[in-house]
């Protein structure tokens, strides 16, 4: 705070206040400086208990009466006229000077305040009182050698170089805003890349690779059972008991959540899938189930080709995984030799099924107007219901089949690289698949704070954060987790303690820096929930054409964890489906852990129609 009580004429404060408190401008960011002005203090008559017959006598005689009242008690202007005053009545009462006849008393302005040798105190006096006043406020005076010309020199250098910073930073930013145009380009694109791995010809080729996954079927209550599900394709793998009651819609679970290993993910196939056996097994043993045959379903969230609801070759891996000798493998199969391996319980392997599908059906199982699971997690996906005479690649032309698009790989044909940034091409250098997954790179959980880590570096190395220092850990890969943008994004937490999170993370930040962090972060998940909606809303529009809809009223089950603790990821989203789909009424429904309960539902499903068959 900057304080001018007497060296002047006048008395006056500012200081730097919270943006929060500041109603008058827009913005709650950051903080900014505060002229008070307080030398009007009084004029409403709020030190009228204090002021004394003298201070009046001042007033009246001065250029503005009634105004100014706490300068004409504190500031150099007035102090010196108000001894004379005060002298004058002395005199005039005779108790100085041998009477009012001491004719230069009369003269206003006579004496200046610089003549009082009292003066000289007021500096330890003001700082004594302020001591008292605020115990709790360690407060120092540095005396300001001609600070209001140097001042004034150095605001324009800080305004300058702020305007200069902020351009530069604004520039980066930009990359990341989609115009609303840029937007729709991208659904079109979508909706084109669908029919490209829809068709026949261009199926093998398409980068989204719209898998039929031979679940044609919602569950219609009627299933019932136990059934296990094992739940792989991120960051933790799971083995769940599930138990569906007929009826009453109503599905009990028990899960149990094992580590991957890293050097299991990326070690051999064998290994991989001998350790889920072991999982699978101590689960069994936990819960009681040694030697019980139950059916199970395999949640399996990597793309694979299909024949039939229980084979699933896995066409390549993705995310964090890339364990050996698996591309081009039927994953069931891998999961029964590595049983028949252990020799230890038999299981009955009903369905592999996709994390999206699983989530499809888990809100399908209470809202019949669920025809699209949608992931946003550890990586991007989306699966939906579509008419069996659109797919090409399977038999028959009746009825739907739930395609697993796959579109994370939307893009790997470059047809996005025109918005894609600097940043997204030095993630997708560095990640386990470079080339591949390019949508999923700018959208999903695994590659988010990936983005923000590396345009920090950028901003950074351009002087514009961080005092341009790189720290060792800014330089280190995956230290900013997307959940860090969470919280960084949260609207309730302040300045400071966005700062307390970078500082844990090692990056020693001030003020404005956490700022612009914040804004980084903001323009990097912004960005992923406007290009997944604009997916989102190629398919309800596709869903809606396809059915000769005027409007289309469509549930999306939905999963993930960016999805569901991002604080603003899943309102963007739906507002870009509203924008870009507005023929379509898109209700986003959580589902609860549907990728284990689905994977259960789907087996009930597949089981109901296996005894059907049979029966036949
Ligand atoms: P998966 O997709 O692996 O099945 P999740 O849906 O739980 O599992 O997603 C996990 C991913 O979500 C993590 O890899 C991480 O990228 C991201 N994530 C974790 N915590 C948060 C959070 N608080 N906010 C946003 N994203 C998060
Ligand atoms: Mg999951």
């Amino acid at each position: 705070s900057a304080l001018i009580p007497h060296a002047g004429t006048g008395t006056n404060a500012c200081y730097m206040e919270d943006m929060s408190n500041i109603d008058l401008v827009e913005g709650d960011e950051g903080r900014m400086c505060v002229n008070t002005e307080w030398g009007a203090f009084g004029d409403d008559g709020a030190l009228e208990d204090i002021r004394t017959e003298f201070d009046r006598e001042l007033d009246l005689g001065s250029l503005n009466p009634g105004k100014q009242l706490f300068e004409k008690m504190i500031s150099g202007l007035y102090l010196g006229e108000l001894v004379r005053i005060i002298l004058l009545k002395m005199a005039k009462a005779g108790l100085l000077f041998g009477g009012e006849k001491s004719s230069a008393l009369h003269t206003k302005g006579k004496i200046e305040t610089r003549h009082v040798a009292a003066m000289e105190k007021y500096p330890k006096r003001l700082h004594k009182v302020v001591r008292r006043l605020v115990p709790n406020c360690d407060v120092r005076f540095l005396l300001s050698e001609s600070g209001s010309t140097k001042g004034a020199a150095m605001v324009t250098a800080v305004a300058s170089r702020v305007q200069a910073q902020r351009k530069q930073i604004d520039k980066v930013l930009a990359l990341f805003q989609l115009t609303r145009e840029q937007l729709e380009d991208v659904r079109g694109k979508m909706r084109a890349e669908f029919e490209y791995g829809l068709k026949k010809d261009t199926h093998l080729t398409a980068t989204v690779k719209m898998l039929p996954t031979y679940v044609c079927g919602m569950p219609d209550g009627t299933e019932k059972g136990k059934f296990l599900a094992l739940d792989l394709g991120g960051t933790n793998f799971r083995v769940l008991l599930v138990k569906i009651r007929s009826g009453r819609r109503s599905v009990r679970m028990y899960n149990k959540i094992f580590a991957i290993p890293l050097e299991i993910m990326q070690g051999t196939g064998e290994e991989l899938f001998d350790h889920i056996v072991q999982c699978i097994a101590d689960f069994l043993d936990y819960m009681g189930l040694k030697g019980a045959q139950l059916p199970l379903g395999f949640t399996f969230s990597f793309p694979c080709r299909q024949t039939s609801i229980d084979k699933g070759t896995l066409i390549e891996w993705t995310k964090g995984f890339k364990a050996t000798d698996c591309e081009g493998e039927d994953m069931v199969d891998m999961l029964r030799e590595a049983i028949k391996r252990r020799n230890e319980f038999d299981l009955d392997i009903v369905a592999v099924v996709n994390d999206t599908v699983g989530t499809m059906m888990t809100c399908g199982h209470e809202d019949p107007n669920c025809e699209i699971g949608l992931i946003a997690g550890t990586g991007s996906n989306m699966c939906y219901m579509e008419e069996m005479r659109n797919i090409e690649l399977v038999e028959g032309d009746e009825g739907k089949m739930c395609i697993n698009t796959e579109w994370g790989g939307f893009g790997d044909n470059g047809c996005i690289d025109d918005i894609r940034t600097q940043y997204d091409k030095k993630v997708d250098e560095g990640s386990l698949n470079p080339g591949k997954q390019r949508y999923e790179k700018m959208t999903s959980g695994m590659y988010l704070g990936e983005i923000v880590r590396q345009i920090l570096i950028d901003l950074t190395k351009q002087g514009l954060l961080f005092r341009g220092q790189i720290s060792e850990r800014l330089r280190t890969r995956g230290i900013f987790e997307t959940k860090f943008l969470s919280q960084i994004e949260s609207d309730r937490l302040a300045l400071l303690q966005v700062r307390r999170i970078l500082q844990q993370l090692g990056l020693d930040s001030t003020c404005e820096d956490s700022i612009v962090v914040k804004e980084v972060c903001g323009a990097v998940s912004r960005r992923a929930a406007q290009l997944c909606g604009a997916g989102l809303a190629a398919v309800v529009e596709k869903r809606r054409e396809d059915q000769g809809l005027e409007y289309l009223k469509i549930t999306v089950g939905v999963d993930g964890t960016l999805y569901k603790l991002h604080p603003h990821f899943s309102r963007i989203l739906q507002e870009t489906v509203k924008e870009l789909a507005p023929r379509c009424d898109v209700t986003l429904m959580l589902s609860e852990d549907g990728s284990g309960k689905g994977a259960a539902l789907i087996t009930a499903v597949a089981k109901r129609l296996q005894q059907a068959q049979k029966e036949n």
